[in-house]
């Protein structure tokens, strides 16, 4: 596999997949969190210094065609300035523009295609009414899949040599993901040092020999977090479980949770979990106590009580004290963290402290030698809340793609590369 390290540059048009798919304000169009921009620069800056051109193509935003407020053009201005170039753009990624501007762009230059998914190709989703009968979609779904690879050959066209560095969609099967790979030979594809550095950290979590390893889950719904579970048994020493999911196992072992999330139908899966932990042994964590709410409000009153006697009529939304004693010692005596998910709703204040507690906990962890890893939305939001990121070991940028590979996945924009 070739490695971006190993490459020269020199004399080359490199297009590079990367993510930019960044908040917006909503009336200037401003970017608002420029961290994905950040992410690309080394790879970007790599280019360049070898006296490469580069050609960057993104995704921004779900457009359901061309639609102004997705333009990435609305990035120009601050790529600019962490590069220090001046960007030129071509204002349809598939038109005439980008392939001029890309044909003629000289070493050193920076050409930024307009949004990958002002086209349908990219995806490969049909756009069609909702009244579409199924065998409409079907037909359409089809005849898109042979557009799909014309798309990624004519992007290929565009540039030399091919590299991803977009982690984000890196388990979408996009043309600009993983087909346009195809159409370059082994030594002309390579990853980004955005996805190296994501790769490496998750690999050294998942074969790590530093033990005890702790996987902290927590979020919503055991629904979502079920796969990356089964996968993580084989491997950790302790699973700790808060946050929403909580409640599931509290009833599946007879607990009283009052108005709690639940997923009923999942109460069964709750109880394998259990089972399976068990037969591995691995130890399993749940909260003791809880901080219970009687409205789903930032406002709301609060009791605490022990986390399978929630009051009638009451909620749990956050760990307690002694929840947060018990998981901090389990997180303290750990030499592998993995943590995805928040233990409590830490968008409302009242209910944040059990969140921002783990964190520190993960950051202490860290200082002390552990490896710690974090990914998935929030728990990377809970992280940068508590102003904590450069105290953990790797944060993670792709959120539902970390989640796929810690899963046990192949993710298409990974294999395309890696074979
Ligand atoms: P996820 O995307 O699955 O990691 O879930 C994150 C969401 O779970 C956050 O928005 C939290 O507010 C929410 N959450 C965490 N704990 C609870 C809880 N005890 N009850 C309801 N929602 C929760």
């Amino acid at each position: 596999m070739q490695t971006i390290d190993r490459y020269n540059f020199r004399n080359k048009k490199a297009i590079i997949r990367v993510d930019f798919n960044v908040p917006l304000d909503k009336q200037t169009f401003a970017v608002t969190d420029d961290t994905r921009i950040r992410g690309a620069l080394p790879t970007i800056n790599k280019i360049l210094a070898d006296g490469g051109a580069v050609i960057l193509m993104s995704h921004l935003g779900r457009p359901k065609g061309v639609e102004e407020k997705y333009s990435l053009k609305h990035v120009i201005g601050r790529l600019s300035e962490l590069t220090g170039k001046t960007v030129l753009f071509a204002d349809d990624c598939a038109g005439e523009s980008a392939k001029t501007k890309a044909a003629s762009l000289k070493s050193g230059e920076i050409l930024l295609l307009e949004n990958l998914r002002f086209y349908a190709e990219e995806e490969g989703k049909p756009r069609l009414p909702d009244t579409a009968t199924d065998e409409e979609k079907k037909a359409a779904k089809a005849e898109l899949k042979s557009k799909q690879k014309e798309f990624a050959k004519l992007l290929s066209g565009y540039a030399d040599v091919y590299v991803n560095d977009a982690f984000g969609t890196a388990h979408r099967a996009h043309a600009s993901t993983a087909l346009i790979a195809d159409c370059f030979s082994a030594e002309n594809k390579m990853f980004g040092y955005l996805i190296n550095s994501e790769l490496a950290a998750m690999d050294k979590v998942l074969n790590s020999n530093e033990k005890p390893f702790t996987a902290i889950m927590g979020g919503a719904k055991v629904s979502d977090k079920i796969l990356i579970i089964e996968n993580l048994l084989n491997r950790v020493q302790n699973l700790i479980i808060g946050g929403g999911m909580t409640y599931t196992f509290m009833k599946a072992q007879g607990g009283q949770i009052g108005k709690s999330l639940c997923e009923n139908d999942k109460l069964d899966l709750a109880l394998e979990i259990l089972k399976k932990a068990k037969e591995k042994g691995v130890k399993v964590y749940l909260p003791t106590d809880a901080v219970n709410a009687d409205t789903f409000d930032a406002n709301a009153s609060i009791k605490v009580s022990k986390a399978d006697e929630t009051p009638d009529g009451w909620m749990g939304l956050d760990i307690g004290e002694d929840t947060i004693k018990t998981f901090g010692e389990v997180i303290a005596g750990s030499k592998t963290v993995l943590w995805n998910g928040p233990m409590g709703v830490f968008e409302f204040e009242k209910f944040s402290k059990g969140t921002s507690a783990i964190a520190q906990a993960v950051a202490n962890a860290t200082a002390n030698g552990a490896f710690s890893l974090i990914g998935g939305g929030d728990s990377v939001a809970a992280i940068n809340k508590n102003k904590l990121a450069d105290k953990v070991s790797y944060v993670s940028t792709g959120g539902g793609a970390m989640l796929e590979y810690m899963e046990g996945k192949e993710l298409p924009g990974i294999k395309a590369i890696r074979g």
